[in-house]
């Protein structure tokens, strides 16, 4: 804004200086002692603009100062500085020339010394023209003093605009360093925006990408929509069909629950014919096994009906002691519940024993023995060997038990079991089941409760809840026997040992509780030794046995006989065993025979023993 004036002046300055440079140089040097260049700038710009009227008196200022300077030059007592006067010399010299020419070439001549009068007068013309110039000078100082007052309003204006420019100018100055401010700012919010515009961008992308993923989702939404529709319609057909099948159901249940009731009554029939069965086939029975030769065949001396399975006879040729006469032959006729020959599988034997097994696990007490001399296969038939072929009664009893139980749980019933496996030596009991230190071992005594229950103190009965279990405890009794024997005493061929397995069912829904004892017992070698052959230890153990077998038969006698008393207490063997022998137990004796000629004897005294028996239950 304000440049343009300072422009102006510029040129008018340069135009006028011309004219002026020297009528204005007194009043330049003025102003410049008060003024700065600026102010100077303007002030000259108005008295540009006043150019005419300066131009008009120019013509006065000549002769004035020339003037002036002649007087200051006539006057140097007035003490007015050298240097002025050296300059301004030469300006008075030409002055006074031209008044001094001017008479001689227009002006009067002249004047005598005498012509005071025209002196006077050319005086008097002096004084007038000098006042006339006064006259003029003061005109022309009033117009001077008129512009200087102007010029100073000027300046005060021009001061005053000067100040405002100069605010404006602090204003813009600080407008500026506001804009700059503001601009940094800009910079701030322009980066800002940069990052918004990549982070938009970025949104955007992300935007697109879910997009696409709504978009595909809706896809599958209408998709699972559609399944839904089609899944509600199979779920209405399928509640429907629920509840047709719930109806259904309903009624199975309760026919279900009238043929459990049906199954029920049959089973306790079941049991109940199943015992009529076995009492009609005898609570006692007696079983005779021959154990095949070594290469598989049968002697002469023993015979086997072939269409009969239940008599064996046994042959003796007995010489002729004069050796005239003829051989004579003698036989000895016997018949048993069953005999199986040689080649009847260990399966055969257990088909017949199973049906006891059964009536163990339907509540009744069932006791099986294996009788017969050493070596006749009283083990093989009660323990057998390891493979499946050849096991005998003991873990094919277990195996038969575990699984009927089981069945039995679908019809309400629970079973538990319980196993022991005692020695009988030289009427001493001894733990097969021990897993303690040798030195340790405990005695047993054979305790009777008020209940009638028989126990054994210090005895180890293992709950058992599986047919592995057993055979594992199986294995450490026959462990606990061969330590028990040296190669000089079979012991085990001289001790009964009994495995006993107690059943407990519940049927807790129908308030039925069945309980019995399962004994399997395989006997001492029965032989007889000479007593003269025996002594000591062996005699005792010969002694003890004899009385535990024969004792035992008198007991199945007296019981056959529904005697009042029963030697139980006679021996550890049936006082042990005595809850499970009469009443409704079921007894099976098993007589074990070897084929070699020189067994007969003890075959024939086997028989004999067995057959007392089996005559008591025709
Ligand atoms: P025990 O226990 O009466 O003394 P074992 O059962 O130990 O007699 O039998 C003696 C031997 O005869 C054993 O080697 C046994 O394997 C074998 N044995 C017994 N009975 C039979 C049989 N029915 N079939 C095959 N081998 C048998
Ligand atoms: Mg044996």
């Amino acid at each position: 804004m304000s440049r343009l004036p300072i422009m102006s002046t510029k040129r008018v300055l340069t135009s006028s200086s011309s004219e002026n440079s020297q009528d204005m140089a007194p009043v330049q040097k003025k102003m410049r002692n008060d003024q700065d260049p600026q102010k100077l700038h303007t002030a000259t710009t108005v008295i540009g603009d006043k150019r005419p009227a300066a131009a008009a008196t120019a013509s006065l200022y000549r002769p004035v100062r020339g003037a002036g300077a002649a007087t200051v030059a006539v006057a140097p007592s007035r003490g007015v500085p050298k240097q002025v006067k050296a300059s301004s010399a030469p300006k008075a010299a030409s002055v006074k020339q031209q008044a001094a020419t001017k008479p001689a070439g227009t002006g009067p001549t002249r004047r005598q010394p005498w012509d005071l009068k025209g002196k006077v007068s050319d005086m008097e013309s002096k004084i007038r023209t000098y006042q006339t110039k006064i006259k003029s000078l003061s005109e022309e100082n009033e117009v001077l003093k008129g512009s200087l007052a102007q010029s100073k309003t000027k300046a005060a204006e021009l001061e005053r605009e000067v100040e405002s420019q100069r605010r404006e100018i602090s204003e813009f100055e600080q407008e500026q360093q506001r804009l700059s401010g503001v601009q940094s700012e800009l910079e701030k919010v322009s980066s800002e925006k940069n990052v918004l515009h990549k982070e938009l961008s970025n949104l955007e992308q992300k935007y697109k990408v879910n997009e696409t993923l709504r978009e595909s989702q809706e896809m599958e939404l209408q998709t699972l929509k559609m399944k839904q529709s089609v899944q509600e319609t199979t779920m209405a057909r399928l509640q429907a069909t629920l509840k047709e099948t719930e109806e259904l159901v309903t009624s199975l249940k309760e026919t279900v629950a009238h043929q459990k009731d049906e199954l029920h009554a049959g089973e306790m029939e079941r049991r109940r014919l199943h015992n009529t069965i076995q009492e009609l086939k005898g609570n006692i029975r007696v079983f005779c096994r021959v154990r095949p030769l070594e290469d598989g065949g049968l002697t002469k001396h023993i015979q086997l009906a072939p269409s009969d399975n239940k008599s064996i006879i046994l042959a003796k040729t007995e010489e002729s002691h004069t050796g005239k006469t003829a051989d004579t032959q003698k036989n000895y006729h016997f018949s048993f519940d069953r005999v199986f020959g040689p080649q009847a599988s260990q399966q055969e034997i257990f088909d017949e024993i199973s049906l006891l097994v059964q009536s163990a696990l339907d509540g009744y007490n069932v006791c099986c023995f294996a009788y017969g001399q050493t070596g006749s296969g009283k083990t093989y038939t009660m323990e057998g060997e390891e493979v499946d072929d050849t096991r005998g009664v003991i873990p094919r009893a277990v195996q038969q038990i575990f699984r009927a139980g089981a069945k039995l749980q679908s019809q309400g019933w629970e079973f538990s079991f319980t196993a022991s496996f005692v020695e009988i030596y030289n009427e001493t009991l001894r733990d097969l089941l021990y897993s303690g230190k040798a030195s340790k071992r405990p005695e047993h005594e054979i305790r009777k409760a008020a209940n009638n229950e028989v126990t054994v103190t210090n005895l180890t009965y293992e709950k058992v809840y599986s047919e592995d279990q057993v055979l594992g405890l199986i294995a450490l009794a026959k462990q606990n026997r061969s330590t028990a024997q040296t190669a000089l005493n079979d012991r085990s061929s001289r001790s009964h040992s009994v495995f006993q397995l107690q059943i407990e069912g519940v049927n807790a829904g129908r308030g039925v509780k069945c309980k019995s004892i399962l004994c399997l017992v395989d006997l001492a070698g029965s032989e007889r030794v000479v007593k003269s052959q025996s002594q000591g230890e062996r005699f005792k153990e010969m002694t003890s046995i004899n009385s535990s077998l024969s004792n035992l038969g008198i007991v199945i006698t007296s019981l056959a006989n529904k005697e009042s008393h029963v030697p139980y207490r006679n021996t550890k063997l049936t006082y042990l065993l005595q809850n499970c022998l009469g009443g409704n137990s079921k007894t099976l004796m098993f007589v074990n025979i070897s084929p070699e000629p020189d067994s007969f004897g003890e075959t024939l005294n086997s028989l004999r023993f067995a057959s007392k028996m089996c005559l008591m239950f025709p």
